[in-house]
């Protein structure tokens, strides 16, 4: 049994409490939503706090909201289990539902919160090992070192971001809420994402994210996920995508702003796919649309031996996600 390293528990009951906590303790802190990751992370020794602060009784964290002009807001602190039951999202934005459904097990889902699965941990086969198996190789630069086991030579990291929410909820226009002593910021969930296997997300030591929210479905559009993974429970991300389609008339609508494709676990951010609006905006959905699309996506990625899948074959699988994820976006927004 592999034992937790020591640490402080801080359970902050507001949100100003949590960036009083977070400004004294500095990068000595971790924030700890439902622990999934890091807690794992935290036996491996990949990440040794000495002080943890807890998000789970911060008032309002928890709290989903629906406005028909607004939109749907969702606190940080909403477990992914209560997301999948709240009758908005259900209702007006299923495919956030169906996404949130598919990530780990019931077991994960009941205490693993949104805002730690947008703030997941990059991973990689050489770095969530425990320190033992590390041990057998220099350290590589996300455990401090200087070389990457991965890329030969490679003065950077490519561990991958495999969180199931963030490509749909970016398909769907997602801007997140990071809050601090001095204040807070809105950025769009785009922007979260650094694309360093090393550093993956904008969050600051002095910050929490405390809310991500969705602008209301367009008329006529329709979202979808695609996962691609080992197992039907459990299992990381092979790799993933996001659709989000308009459509008029059985056809493609003609504003490209209506598109988005993005794609996940193929580097170390979601990414999404240029220009996939002009190239669909006013076309029928049939198959060469879809196709020139999808094997736009295939170009824009460059996976490496260090998830689940050899690089080849997610690369070989973008083509089929992309197209599988389009028809079912298309068929969302005809239904
Ligand atoms: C068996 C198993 C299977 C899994 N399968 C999947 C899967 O299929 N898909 C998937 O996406 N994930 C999967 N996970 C990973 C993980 O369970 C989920 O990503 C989960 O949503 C993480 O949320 P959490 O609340 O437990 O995060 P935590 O472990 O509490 O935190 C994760 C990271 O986010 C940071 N953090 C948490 N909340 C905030 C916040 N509000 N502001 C800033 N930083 C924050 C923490 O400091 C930490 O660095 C799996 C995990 C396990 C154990
Ligand atoms: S990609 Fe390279 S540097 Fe990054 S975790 Fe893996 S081995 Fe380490």
């Amino acid at each position: 049994m592999r034992r937790m390293p020591r640490f402080e528990y801080h359970a902050p009951a507001s949100a100003g409490e949590t960036a009083s906590l977070l400004s004294e303790y500095g990068d000595a802190a971790r924030l700890i939503a439902g622990g999934t990751d890091l807690l794992i992370s935290m036996k491996q020794r990949l990440s040794t706090p000495e002080h943890l602060i807890s998000l789970s009784s911060v008032t309002g964290l928890d709290a989903v909201d629906y406005d028909e002009k607004t939109g749907l807001r969702m606190g940080a602190a909403v477990t992914l289990a209560s997301l999948t039951q709240s009758p908005p999202i259900k209702d007006k934005y299923p495919a956030l539902e169906a996404a949130a459904r598919k990530v780990g097990s019931v077991q994960v889902r009941n205490i693993a919160t949104l805002g730690g699965n947008l703030c997941l941990d990059t991973r990689c086969w050489y770095y969530n090992q425990s320190d033992y198996w590390r041990q057998s190789r220099p350290p590589c630069h996300k455990t401090g070192g200087e070389v990457c086991h991965v890329v030969e030579g490679s003065k950077r990291c490519f561990a991958v971001y495999s969180g199931d929410t963030a490509p749909i909820l970016m398909a769907m226009g997602a801007e997140v809420k990071l809050m601090s002593g001095g204040g807070e910021r809105v950025i769009s969930l785009g922007e979260l994402f650094t694309g360093d296997g090393l550093r993956p997300n904008a969050v600051e030591p002095h910050e929490f994210l405390s809310e991500i929210s969705v602008p209301p479905p367009a008329a006529g559009s329709g979202v979808a996920y695609v996962k691609l993974r080992l197992r039907e429970e459990v299992d990381f991300p092979i790799m993933g995508v996001a659709a989000r389609v308009t459509m008029s008339d059985g056809a493609f609508g003609s504003a490209p702003q209506g598109f988005k494709v993005v794609l996940n676990a193929v580097g170390s951010a979601p990414v999404e796919v240029e220009g996939a609006g002009e190239m669909l905006a006013g076309k029928a959905p049939e198959q060469a649309a879809l196709e020139e699309v999808a094997q736009v996506a295939r170009a824009s990625v460059h996976p490496q031996a260090n998830t689940a899948g050899t690089p080849e074959y997610r690369r070989m699988m973008v083509p089929v996600l992309v197209k599988h994820a389009l028809t079912e976006a298309a068929a969302a927004a005809s239904s």
